[in-house]
């Protein structure tokens, strides 16, 4: 059973000057604003379960700037398919940047999505609206996608769960295709256990998407012990190794103090730490925006203003596929698609393309060793806590830079849980930082297991 709207535990851990409890339910743009009504059932706790959706397949089609605003798609995500059967409610669609390509959601068709901890902050992306309607407990859980970090990062800037699944866990079908290699659908929720339970409902095997694993899937949370029958060191002997390269330089001190905090906690929940260090990390961030935009160059490119969303006015075919585009993407997607069609050209594929898959590889082989090593890796899930909106807007590399810790993951097809480990100074009561936790492929009870002792 989710639980109903509370502040979620790790709360009590980390007291705050005073506005907690009372944390405002500000929100934010979103395509569908939920209604008062589900609201007011909301805050009075009523005992049902809520879900919050983002239907991809829906909302990246009424969110994208103008290319498929008046499309309706005409069935649903498995994974949303899924939770309506099971009985969920599907309060509202969120936010998000436009195809799922940035990190602040102010690449979005519509408003700026603001942080509930501080609203002249973003509140991570792509899944930013996500993110925000968790942290602003409109909704118990929600769903995102995360590429390259899209439900981790805005999970750490507004200090709630998220948890990016094993590749191949949760079908992909009815998401709209960013980079296929790489999209997974991502949970959020207030707390681990009703992110776990959200896990479950959407995971298996689905014929729709030839990538999804037929692997059994556990009970995430059917190993969870009261708080109160916990022996003192319910982690004895847990391996858990800090990646190193995560806590060097270019990171913030508050968000380093955090992690090293974080380390210390599980410590005295038994485990055995030490530090491990992936010498091949700093090479994930250029071999992901490769990948990524070479591969969203080639599934955008199915927005042609002939199958399906708007088209332009033009008679004549090549115009009118262009125009078509020209109008109908927002300049982030335009600039991805851009890079990606010159890294898969034929001059410079091997200088680009086929270097940055190789990387890739190393990357895998560098973490599977870890993980033979130790049976968690711990990592901040930024390196900083949410920044100012505007900020980064005219500095797209500084923005990709900031996903430097959630993209090894994706290149990997790792799970990883990410959950509130502390607070930085900033807005009025402080700006939460995400410990990242990652495991080895399906492993994700264990991410859950820990977290939940955790939190
Ligand atoms: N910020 C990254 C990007 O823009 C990751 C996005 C995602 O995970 N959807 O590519």
């Amino acid at each position: 059973m989710l639980s109903t709207i509370q502040p979620p535990r790790y709360l009590s851990r980390f007291p705050l000057r005073g506005r907690t409890k009372s944390r405002p339910f500000h929100i934010l743009s979103s395509a569908q604003p939920v209604t008062k009504t589900s609201f007011a059932a909301d805050q009075s706790q009523i005992l049902s379960i809520r879900y919050s959706l983002l239907n991809r397949h829906l909302s990246a089609v009424e969110l994208t700037h103008s290319y498929l605003n008046r499309y309706r798609p005409p069935f649903d995500a498995t994974a949303v398919k899924r939770l309506k059967d099971l009985g969920a409610i599907v309060v509202g669609k969120t936010n998000l940047d436009e195809f799922g390509m940035g990190s602040t959601t102010e690449a979005s068709a519509f408003k700026v999505t603001a942080n509930p901890w501080d609203l002249s902050r973003v509140p991570g992306g792509s899944s930013g609206g996500s993110a925000a309607s968790v942290s602003a407990r409109q909704c118990v859980v929600s769903l995102g996608s995360d590429t390259g970090g899209s439900v981790r990062q805005p999970a750490s800037f507004c200090g709630v769960v998220g948890l990016k699944p094993t590749y191949g866990r949760v079908s992909r079908f009815g998401l709209m295709a960013y980079a296929s290699s790489l999209d997974v659908i991502g949970c959020f929720g207030s707390s681990v256990a009703d992110t776990g339970i959200l896990l479950h409902a959407i995971s298996g095997h689905d014929s729709l998407d030839a990538t999804s694993s037929k692997r059994e899937v556990p009970d995430f949370t059917s190993q969870f012990t009261s708080a109160s029958s916990l022996k003192s060191r319910p982690l004895e002997g847990l391996r858990v190794g800090l990646i190193r390269e995560t806590v060097d330089a270019g990171v913030d001190s508050g968000v380093k103090s955090a992690i090293q905090g974080a380390a210390a906690h599980l410590e005295q929940l038994g485990c055995v730490l030490k530090e491990v260090s992936l010498p091949s990390f700093s090479l994930g961030l250029p071999a992901y925006y490769i990948l990524a935009s070479s591969e969203s160059s080639s599934n955008l490119s199915r927005y042609d203003g002939v199958r399906y969303g708007n088209q332009a006015s033009s008679d004549e075919l090549n115009a009118l596929y262009e125009e078509s585009r020209a109008k109908g993407f927002g300049s982030e997607v335009k600039m991805r698609i851009l890079m990606g069609t010159y890294a898969l050209s034929a001059g410079y594929y091997d200088a680009y393309y086929k270097r940055a898959q190789q990387v890739r590889t190393i990357i895998r082989k560098s973490f599977k060793a870890a993980l033979d090593e130790n049976d968690i890796l711990i990592s901040p899930a930024a390196p900083s806590a949410a920044y100012k909106i505007g900020e980064k807007k005219n500095d797209p590399l500084a923005m990709y830079a900031g996903d430097i810790m959630t993209v090894n993951v994706n290149l990997a097809g790792l799970p990883a849980l990410v959950l509130p480990c502390g607070f930085v100074e900033g807005g009025a009561v402080g700006l939460p930082v995400g410990l990242q936790i990652i495991g080895a492929a399906f492993d994700e009870e264990k991410l859950v297991k820990v977290g939940h002792i955790f939190e």
